[in-house]
């Protein structure tokens, strides 16, 4: 797919073309502390990365699936209104690459050959997606272990990168391709440039040998093994890697109700709480936090891999190595479970 180019001058033109009959969710903020917002221009290119991955754009952390009603002398006691599928055209700027790559990790999971769920594909289908490659990842990422790169196209319609206070850009789907005619930039030769840079980058997160060394086919191999008292011993069981990881998905149904009626809610959960699989009867299959910790590293080393044709469940992005109260380090885990499986 092509290269563009758009000037420094032109910066400003480029962003108010984004919003024409769309909305534009776009980084604000700076360093740490930078969200997705609805934005109308100019837009923050100094930071590390989102607080919160884009996931939340798509399967928020609460939604209002549907409102019942009760009616009086009907034979149907209840009328049901589905709430779901609100979504408005959409372009997101600056996803990282791999929080890209996480939505597609979660896009199988939402749609797929036996399931399809409609509050996320109305709002995946709507949104086009331009990320913004990482020239210098933070100490923190490792991507690039996990079978990404600082420059992934994975999951994106576009991929833009800062040059000369301006922007590089190429597409990649031709949606995108469609989105970039529409604006100001301006056709040019980047590819050997994007290759360099993404060279760079790819080096600067250091050496990526203690994570891919992992020998996935003989990962099951660790469901017993003793090291998993050990990692899971420090956990607090609070779920705040699970909330911040681009990929974690599990959610919960409640129906919020009085006696006229009510809704249905869907809410993150964490696959971290003792109450994400106790079961009515009292049997927990996961009765303690080894078995929780376990299952966390298992779906993101293990069990997602095989699902998706070897892509990790983890992208990099390195949020729960940093948010983690506890100090768990997949990476250290991830090191643990390669020399056990080696
Ligand atoms: S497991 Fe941690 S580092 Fe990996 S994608 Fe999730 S939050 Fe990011
Ligand atoms: S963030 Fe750390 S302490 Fe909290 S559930 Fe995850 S691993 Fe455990």
């Amino acid at each position: 797919m092509p290269e563009y180019l758009v000037k420094e001058s032109s910066l400003a033109s480029f962003f108010q073309a984004l919003t024409q009959g769309r909305r534009l969710l776009a980084p604000q903020g700076q360093g740490d502390n930078c969200h997705l917002e609805v934005s109308t221009g100019p837009v923050s290119l100094d930071y590390a990365n989102t607080h919160l991955s884009p996931k939340a754009v798509f399967f928020p952390q609460t939604e209002k699936l549907l409102a019942f009603h009760k009616l009086a002398d009907k034979p149907k006691p209840h009328q049901y209104q589905d709430l779901g599928d609100k979504a408005e055209p959409t372009v997101i700027f600056g996803i990282r690459p791999c929080d890209a790559k996480g939505l597609s990790i979660s896009n199988k999971v939402f749609q797929n050959d036996r399931f399809t769920d409609p509050y996320w594909k109305g709002k995946y289908e709507k949104t086009l997606k331009i990320g913004l490659a990482c020239l210098s990842p933070s100490p923190q990422c490792f991507c690039a272990a996990m079978g990404g790169s600082p420059f992934g196209e994975v999951g994106l319609d576009v991929l833009a990168y800062p040059k000369d206070k301006g922007l590089g850009l190429r597409t990649l789907s031709p949606a995108g391709e469609e989105l970039i005619e529409s604006t100001s930039a301006e056709k040019a030769d980047l590819a050997s440039e994007i290759q360099d840079l993404a060279k760079k980058a790819i080096e600067a997160q250091g050496p990526l040998d203690a994570y891919q060394a992992i020998d996935a086919s003989k990962l099951m191999d660790l469901y017993q093994a003793k090291h998993w008292a050990n990692t899971a011993e420090p956990c607090l069981g609070c779920g705040v890697c699970t909330f911040f990881c681009p990929t974690c998905h599990c959610f919960d149904l409640q129906d919020e109700a009085n006696d006229l009626g009510g809704v249905r809610m869907r809410n993150w959960d964490t696959c971290m709480s003792q109450l994400f699989t106790a079961h009515g009867s009292g049997h927990n299959p996961r009765p303690s936090k080894v078995e929780r910790v376990r299952q966390r590293f298992m779906h993101k080393l293990k069990y997602i891999p095989i699902k998706q044709d070897g892509v990790r469940g983890c992208t990099g992005c390195g949020r729960c190595v940093v948010m983690c109260p506890a100090n768990i380090d997949i990476r250290s885990v991830a090191a643990t479970m390669a020399q056990a499986s080696a």
